[in-house]
């Protein structure tokens, strides 16, 4: 390989979808229960199904023509069952379609508009707040839930600024909160991930 060619195929710091995945592969298990907050060209739900064949996804997104796209992704590749389930409605009302007392081992957003598609249908910064809420509630112990954030449009700005600021405050007995961003591009997306910690009650933090 030629020394130009080596140094395309290097993995790159600005690459943040495949960074998201790294840090969900932490709440891969078998029989896992997975929520795609924005289900988009279903490239996410692809990959947690991939993942994870014997889990259960939930994938929502406010746009039919996302979920039209995500089915036909997920049955060219054989990748749609029973375990999947699209919806068409905001992820702020989760509540409606995962059943009660059902705990999450991880969750997904991938915030912005969809690619490709009509650029000024995009996650809000309310709705999304109170979904990640939500969802950090009835995740489990060990679970993560990683959120990549676009800060390179309007609501973007206003999205990434609530969510750090959200993530920050969050209590370090019960959440590890991670800000993984390039900090000389302030503009580029970057990532904001939750896992909640085992035993918080008993954990004797250090720092
Ligand atoms: N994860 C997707 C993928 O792998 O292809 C990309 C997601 S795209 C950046 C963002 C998606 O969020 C869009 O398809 C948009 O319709 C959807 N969206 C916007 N607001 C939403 C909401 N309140 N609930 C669910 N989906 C929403």
């Amino acid at each position: 390989m030629g020394a130009e060619n080596e140094y395309k195929n290097r993995a790159s710091l600005t690459n943040m979808l495949s960074a998201a995945k790294r840090l969900f592969d932490i709440s891969i298990k078998e029989n896992g229960i997975y929520a795609d907050f924005t289900a988009g060209n279903g490239n996410d739900t692809l990959y947690i199904k991939k993942a994870c064949p014997s889990g259960k996804i939930y994938a929502f997104d406010i746009q039919k023509e996302a979920l039209e796209i995500t089915k036909k992704r997920l049955e060219q590749e054989n990748c749609l069952d029973e375990n999947v389930h699209l919806i068409h409605d905001s992820h702020a009302n989760f509540k409606k379609y995962i059943p009660e007392n059902t705990k999450l081992d991880g969750a997904i957003f991938n915030l912005g508009y969809l690619p490709g598609g009509d650029k000024s249908v995009t996650t809000k910064t309310d709705s999304t707040l109170c979904c990640l809420r939500d969802a950090l509630d009835i995740l489990k112990e060990g679970g993560v839930v990683v959120v990549s954030v676009y800060p390179g449009h309007e609501e973007g700005v206003r999205e990434s600024e609530e969510i750090s600021n959200y993530a920050a405050n969050l209590d370090k007995r019960r959440f590890d909160c991670l800000y993984h961003r390039l900090i000389n591009i302030p503009e580029a997306p970057f990532i904001t991930a939750f896992q909640k910690k085992m035993n918080f009650e008993q954990e004797n933090i250090n720092f």
